[in-house]
């Protein structure tokens, strides 16, 4: 027995539609060999200093993982993934120098922007703090960062 959408279908008016079906980490061969140091969203567990968190907590010290891959933050931004570089660089070089990692990484506050068109968008940027028109096309709607694309491409 089939649904019948005519049926339960309902008609819904919007100014604007978000798709937020969330994204999901592409983790599978850590799936496929140690799904134990996934979480449940299947991001990597790590320690503060990114290195993969183990039961044993040591066995893959030399692994580091960086960006939306890791559990490390709440929510998955470039704004975070940006800050996990050198963090992971840092241990890197004191883990040659054999020392052990000392760098950690701690998450930002949670935020987001979310732009509409060239002059409109919403944003929640630090504890609440909502911004609306003004700020996300100063911040990003109007460029949407291509500007910022343009002088590193420059470089
Ligand atoms: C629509 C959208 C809007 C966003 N807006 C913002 C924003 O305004 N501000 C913000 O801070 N963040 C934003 N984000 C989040 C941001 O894009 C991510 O947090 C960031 O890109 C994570 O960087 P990353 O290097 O970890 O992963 P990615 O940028 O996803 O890079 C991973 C790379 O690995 C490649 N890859 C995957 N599997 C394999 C494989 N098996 N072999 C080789 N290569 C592989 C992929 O092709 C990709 O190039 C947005 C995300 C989306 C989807």
């Amino acid at each position: 027995m089939g649904l019948d959408f005519a049926e339960t279908m309902v008609l819904t008016l919007a100014d604007f539609l978000i798709v937020a079906t969330g994204g999901q980490p592409r983790t599978d061969l850590m799936r496929v060999f140690k799904p134990e140091f996934l979480d449940e969203k299947g991001s990597v567990k790590v320690k503060s200093t990114l290195q993969i968190q183990t039961p044993d907590n040591g066995s893959l010290d030399h692994f580091f993982v960086a960006g939306d891959a890791n559990n490390a933050d709440p929510t998955k931004q470039a704004a975070w993934a940006d800050l996990h570089g050198p963090v992971i660089a840092a241990n890197i070089v004191s883990m040659i120098n054999g020392q052990r990692p000392a760098k950690h990484y701690s998450s930002g506050t949670l935020l987001g922007g979310f732009a509409i068109g060239p002059k409109g968008g919403a944003s929640q940027i630090y504890r609440g703090l909502t911004f609306g028109e003004w700020f996300m096309t100063w911040i990003k709607s109007k460029m949407s960062y291509t500007d910022e694309f343009q002088e590193f491409w420059k470089r």
